[in-house]
This record gives C-alpha cells, sequence and structure tokens, in this order.
C-alpha cells in the first residue's frame, strides 16, 4: 500500500514514514500543498496523510480542490490541537478521518488500517485479530491478553500504554527493540528522549505476562521472546 504523506515538518514526517516502512507500507513524503495536490492526483497512492498547515497551499485547499475534481483517495487530516473546530469544518470538506498533533503512531496506523479495509471492503482475516508468541496471545479487539496454557492460562487486561507496547513486541518477535523505538512507537515524537517511561512499562508488562518473556539486552533494549522456545 502506497501512502503519501503531505506534511512540511520533517520531525514529524521521518517519524511517520519510519514507522509505516516499518509496518510495511510503501511512504513518499512531500512537503507542501502544491506538491500534495500533485502527487494525490497521480494515482499512484492508496492514502493520503494530510496536514493541514502546509506552506504554498493549505490542506483544507488541498482537500477541496481533490474532492471537487472527483477523486475519492482516503484522506487522514493532521492538525494542531488548538485548530480541531476547523478541523471538524475541514472533514466536511471531504477528509475521511482526522488525528490531531501530537498523535502517537499507534493512533495513525490503526486509522490508515481501517481506511485500507473499508477501501477494498475486505473484512479482516481472522488470523490479523490476534498476535501470538508461544502461549501469550494478544486479543487486538478486546485488548485482553492471555498467557499460560492448561490450568495456567490467565487471561489480563492491559491499559492502552501497555497494550501498545505489547503489539510492538509481539509484530518483532525475538527482535531487539531500542528504548528510542519503543518510546516513539508507543508514546509518540513529542515524548522526553531521557525518560524511563520505557522502562517503567516494561515493569508493568513483567508483572503481569511474565518476567522471562521479556529479555534485558543490556544498553540497547528488550526483546519479547517464548519462555517454552
Ligand atoms: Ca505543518
Amino acid at each position: 500500500m502506497r501512502i503519501l504523506i503531505a506534511e512540511d515538518e520533517p520531525r514529524i514526517s521521518r517519524f511517520v514514514a519510519r514507522g509505516l516502512t516499518a509496518n510495511g507500507y510503501s511512504p513518499t513524503v512531500v512537503e507542501d500543498g502544491i506538491a500534495a495536490l500533485d502527487y494525490a492526483t497521480s494515482g499512484e497512492f492508496d492514502l493520503l496523510v494530510l496536514d493541514v498547515g502546509l506552506p504554498r497551499m493549505d490542506g483544507f485547499t488541498v482537500l477541496r480542490t481533490l474532492r471537487s475534481m472527483g477523486h475519492d483517495i482516503p484522506i487522514v487530516v493532521v492538525t494542531a490541537r488548538d485548530s480541531l473546530d476547523d478541523t471538524l469544518h475541514g472533514l466536511e470538506g471531504g477528509a475521511d478521518d482526522y488525528l490531531t498533533k501530537p498523535f502517537r503512531f499507534e493512533e495513525l496506523l490503526a486509522r490508515i488500517r481501517l481506511r485500507a479495509r473499508e477501501r477494498h471492503s475486505e473484512p479482516a482475516p481472522e488470523s490479523s485479530d490476534t498476535l501470538t508468541l508461544g502461549d501469550f496471545a494478544l486479543d487486538l479487539r478486546t485488548r485482553i491478553a492471555t498467557c499460560g496454557s492448561g490450568d495456567e492460562r490467565t487471561e489480563l487486561e492491559l491499559s492502552s500504554r501497555e497494550f501498545a507496547l505489547a503489539v510492538m513486541f509481539l509484530e518483532h518477535p525475538n527482535q531487539v527493540l531500542s528504548r528510542e523505538q519503543l518510546l516513539t512507537h508507543v508514546w509518540g515524537y513529542d515524548y522526553d528522549g531521557a525518560s524511563n517511561v520505557v522502562d517503567v512499562y516494561l515493569r508493568y508488562l513483567r508483572k503481569k505476562l511474565g518476567a522471562e518473556r521479556f529479555v534485558t539486552v543490556r544498553g540497547i533494549g528488550y526483546k519479547l521472546v517464548d519462555p517454552a522456545a
């Protein structure tokens, strides 16, 4: 799936492009509204992530122009929180969804997946609703984690941050994920990089799911393993 990102802040476009690539999408970044319009009308993209505050032509104008030209490319509008009213107005101009800055990558990803699904009107395959590694399973709909087998099988509810972290680990089993990767992916680009919030949440996950599942790789980060493997 090819995704066009119209965003003039390199910090944000890099964050989004990196995350999309890691999730199997092909992102292309443009930095102004004229280029956004140009690329979006090329027919080469499946979805547009559109910042409102763009140089040369603002996002709303891009949106209205695209729709008035009859283009039905799904559009997720990204806006500053203090201009939310404008954004809601913008949705009437033909946006499919919106996000306010700062946003977590998971929030954007969820919206993109939803749009992609609607567009192809494909029901989600059963397997994509649950992520598993060994006896650890996570239901993406209910956010309930299960681990252990037989009589030892337990079900646990995860908080939204714990859930996002668990998803990240389950999507990259047996791979070392750095604190920076986890922080960017789960907390967003605006989070203080010096924070130990990742370690704090790792403690929560270990307590709920079993410490042996999360291996500390000194000086780098953590990896999720199947202790029975
Ligand atoms: Ca901007």
